[in-house]
Order: structure tokens, then sequence, then C-alpha cells
């Protein structure tokens, strides 16, 4: 067997990955391996293994093995490792921000946003010594105090998707070890490199052996991971179907599970909402990282006679905009998709918008680069809400955009989706803007910001089919996750003071 190669250089063509287990490059046991490609070319830069239940049990046992050092390990000293991380991850900002462009696609810009977010989680958890702190009330009852502690719960486990490499699984594991716990992360068999990077830096900050394991596959691992007796708690990041699967199975082998699923965001566009300054934001929440976020907006609302304004300014727009294979062009306005079968979904959920009667406005099968997975920006007008591309979270740049009566109607349309991550207005009223934030069925709303963007000290809190669970991804929701909490009662009297005569 060939000797499983470091991922630290850009990697060869073919090369085959392994996983990362208790500080070494484990080859995994994998029959089976899966192309890691070059979304600009199409061309294949390496393989990563399907790793089998075998993979998890040898990471479970390394992160067990670890767990009661770790556990016992003072939280300023834990913080100490995420202290070094950092400092690790902006030393390394470019070249990480390079591998998430190589291995996603997405523009050098937007890489550098990913990483930067994911950095942002690990200047929260730098202040776990704060975070994990309990409460007291001392005299709660005669002579009885009464000490809260928040305590790590065990070997954790993060599943994670293709579309944010470096920010998603840097959402979950600087927060679980800092508290105490040991983890196993699974990264999207599209984007491993940038796990396994992160992964390398972490234990050149510190972390001790067996603390952070990177095991790499699909569903075998996903469901070895939910059924494992050595795993008491997973955060999922992924599309609705394998949240709500990852849930039900994990909750059912007596886990804790957090799993944040797909959405159908929604902008809506007042009348009187500041033209240029909303165009922008429009541009970047439907087109930005190629429409496969989360948070994208993939519908637009314009409210009276702002649709007729948006069709003509966004149509203007979209032919400004530069699409070029990102590994080349660090100013290309927006980059390819994931891979082949994302770019031919999202081509036939086109042809379906006009099958349906949606005016296309823009068609982003046309205008692209011939080689790699791209889709050109792409705009429907028209849209009525029972058509799939106003339904369906397509994750991919096709904005449709519905006409709206009034606000109140805009809300009703909102509130029908079974999804529940974000909801935006544009407006200079601020009674409208009240209005929307409080009538929106979904857990984040942006005024005037066209991505309510996750940020590290709030938790991600997607409503409805957006999330499975009950405690967040990040934020304090994020340090209760992987805590659990102890109450002491002590009883004192005063009877040594008084044996002492004092
Ligand atoms: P995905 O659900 O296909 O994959 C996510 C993870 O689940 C991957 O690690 C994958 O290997 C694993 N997986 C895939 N199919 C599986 C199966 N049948 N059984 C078990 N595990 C399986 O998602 P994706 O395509 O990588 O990412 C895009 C989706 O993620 C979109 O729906 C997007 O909205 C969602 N997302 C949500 C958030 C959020 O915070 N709510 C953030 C980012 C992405």
């Amino acid at each position: 067997m060939t000797q499983p190669a470091s991922p630290s250089a850009t990697p060869a063509s073919d090369e085959r990955l392994a996983n990362w287990i208790g500080h070494a490059w484990r080859a995994s046991t994998a029959a089976d391996f899966t192309p890691v490609f070059n979304c600009s070319t199409g061309q294949r830069i390496a393989q990563t293994p399907l790793s089998t239940a075998a993979d998890v049990d040898q990471a479970v046992d390394a992160a067990a093995a670890a767990f009661p050092a770790w556990s016992r390990t003072p939280v300023p000293d834990r913080a100490q490792v995420m202290f070094r991380f950092k400092q690790l991850l902006e030393a390394h900002f470019e070249a990480l921000a390079r591998l998430v462009t190589l291995e996603n696609g997405k523009t050098l810009a937007e890489a550098k946003g990913d990483v930067r977010r994911g950095i942002e989680v690990i200047e929260f958890a730098c202040g776990m010594p704060h975070l994990i702190k309990g409460e007291s009330l001392p005299q709660v009852a005669s002579h009885i105090d009464g000490v809260t502690t928040r305590e790590p719960i065990g070997v954790c486990a993060g599943i994670t998707p293709f579309n944010f490499p470096a920010m998603v699984p840097m959402w979950m594991f600087p927060l679980a070890i800092a508290c105490g716990n040991c983890f196993i992360l699974k990264p999207s068999e599209k984007v491993p490199l940038t796990a396994n990077r992160l992964a390398e830096l972490l234990a050149e900050a510190g972390l001790p052996a067996g603390v952070l394991n990177v095991v790499h596959g699909g569903r075998d691992v996903v469901e070895a991971i939910c059924d494992h007796p050595g795993i008491v708690a997973i955060s999922f990041v992924g599309s609705t179907r394998v949240a709500e699967q990852v849930y039900t199975r994990g909750c059912a082998a007596g886990k804790r599970v957090q799993a944040a699923g797909g959405a159908k965001n929604a902008l809506v566009v007042m009348p009187d909402a500041e033209p240029d300054s909303t165009l922008r934001a429009v541009l970047g929440a439907a087109y930005g990282c190629a429409g496969q976020r989360c948070m994208a907006g993939s519908l637009i609302m314009g409210v009276g006679e702002a649709g007729d304004a948006l069709n003509a300014r966004l149509g203007e727009a979209i032919d400004q905009m530069k699409i070029l294979p990102t590994d080349r062009h660090d100013d290309s306005d927006m980059g390819p998709v994931i891979d082949s079968a994302a770019r031919d979904r999202l081509f036939d959920a086109i042809d379906a918008g006009q099958r349906e009667g949606a005016t296309l406005v823009r068609d982003g099968r046309r205008s692209i680069p011939s080689e790699g997975f791209f889709v050109g920006p792409t705009l429907f007008d028209h849209v009525q809400p029972d058509m799939a591309i106003a339904r369906t979270e397509l994750f991919g740049p096709v904005l449709a955009m519905q006409r709206a009566t009034t606000l109140d109607d805009a809300i009703d349309r909102i509130n029908t989706s079974a999804y529940g991550n974000g909801a935006v207005i544009f407006t200079t009223n601020g009674a409208a803007a009240r209005q929307f934030a409080q009538g929106v069925n979904c857990g984040m709303v942006g005024v005037n910001v066209g991505v309510p963007a996750p940020m590290a000290m709030f938790a991600f809190s997607g409503w409805n089919r957006s999330f499975f669970g009950d405690l967040h991804v990040q934020g304090a929701e994020g340090v209760n996750f992987y805590t659990r909490q102890k109450l002491v009662l002590s009883r004192w009297d005063d009877s040594y003071s008084r044996k002492l005569g004092w």
C-alpha cells in the first residue's frame, strides 16, 4: 500500500487521501474512493476515501483515549490552544483561502470570507474561560449554597456540507474542543482538503493527539457515527433530507443532535428601498458563492412598482458580471458550482421554470466558460408561488422573482415555505421593517442586509424544516450543546467555627 500523503501542499492528481486519527495520517479501510475536482476545470485533483465503520471505530478509540486528560485540562490552557490556532490561521490565511477556491470553486474573495468567518468562531472559543462559567447562589437554603458547572460531554462528531469547507467545520470543532470534548469531523467528501489542513494546523497549535480526528467518507461514515455507542453528540449541517435522517437516527441511538438543513430564502424589495445599495445586496445574496449558500436569496419579491425596476436593473447588472475560472482569475465575480451533477440539475431546473411559464430574463446556460462546472447568473420573473423554482431549494445562481401586491402579501407568501432559515427586507421605512421582522416565520431576518450572515457570537438559528433539534450551532447555544450542567448543593453549618470558639 502506498504511504498516505500529507495534504499540506496542493495535492497531485489522483492522490488518495487518508484519515487523520491520533495525529497521524492513517490509510482508510475504504474499498472505494470518490473524486475531488478543481471545479473551474473539471479536472480531478484528489480522491476521498469512502471510509467504513471500522475507520470510525479507530477514530472513536483515539478520541475516547484522549478525553480523560483533555477534559481535565484547565479551561484557560484549552483556550491557549485556540489562541495559537488563530495565529496559525492568520499566518496561513491566503493559502487556506486558495485551497477553498481550488476544491470548492468559489471566488478568492468569497473563500477569504469563508476562512474569516471560521476564524471568528476561534476568537469566540478563545473566550471559553468566561463562556463556560456556571452560576452560583449562596444561601439557597439555610446553610446551603448552590453552584452550577458546565462539564464536557465526551466524544462528539460533526458532519459538514461542501459549500463552506472552512467555516462550517469551524462552527463545530473549536467550541466542542474548547469545552473539553474530543471530536470526529466527517467533512463533505467533495471538499476534504481544507478540513485536513485545519486538522494539521490545530495539531501544530499544540492540541494533544486524539482530540480532533478527521474521517473521510459519505453515507457509511455518517450512519456509523449515528449508531456508534461511543459518540454522545452530533452536529450536522447539510440538506434537509439528510439533516432529518441524521437527527432521527442519532436521537434514536440516544445522542443529542443539532441538524441544520436547507433553505429557500426570500428578499422583499419595497418601492421606497434605496436603489443602488439594494441592487448590490441582492446580487450578492443571489449570486454570491454561485448561489450555494444556505442563506442565499433565491426568491425575490418586488412589492408594487418595485418589480419592474428590479427586472430591468438586475438584468443589466447580470450582463456586467465576469464569470471566470476562479483558479486563475482572482477578479472573477462568480465561480462554478460544485460538480457536473449540480450543473446538470440546475440546467434542468431552468428548463422546468420555462415549461411552467415563468419569464426567463437571463439564462445561465449561455455565455459561460466551456470547461468546468459553470452555470451563469439566471433570473426568472413572473414566477408563481406554486412553481417548483419558487418552492424548491435549487442551490445555484438562479433567482426567481415574484410580484407581491403589498407587504402583507409578501409576508404571507414567505410564510407558506416549509423552510425557515432567513428572510430579508429592503426599505427606508422603519414601520415596514418592524412589521416584516415580526411577521416572518423564520429564524434570521435581514433589514437592508442581503445575507443575514452567521456571526460567531450568535447561534445560527434556522427554524422549521431548516433545523432539527433544540440548541443551534455556534454562539452560547453551541457552548450549551457541547456541555452538560452539574448542580452542586453544599451544606456547611457553622459548627466548625463554634468548636474553635470563633
Ligand atoms: P448534503 O446533505 O448532500 O451533505 C451533507 C453531509 O451529509 C456530507 O458530509 C455528506 O457526505 C453527508 N451525506 C450526504 N448524503 C447522505 C446520506 N444519504 N446519508 C448520510 N449522509 C449523507 O449537503 P451538501 O450538498 O453537501 O450541502 C448543501 C446543503 O447544505 C444545502 O441544502 C444547504 O442549504 C445546506 N446547508 C445548510 C446550512 C445551514 O446552516 N442550515 C449551511 C450550509 C449548507
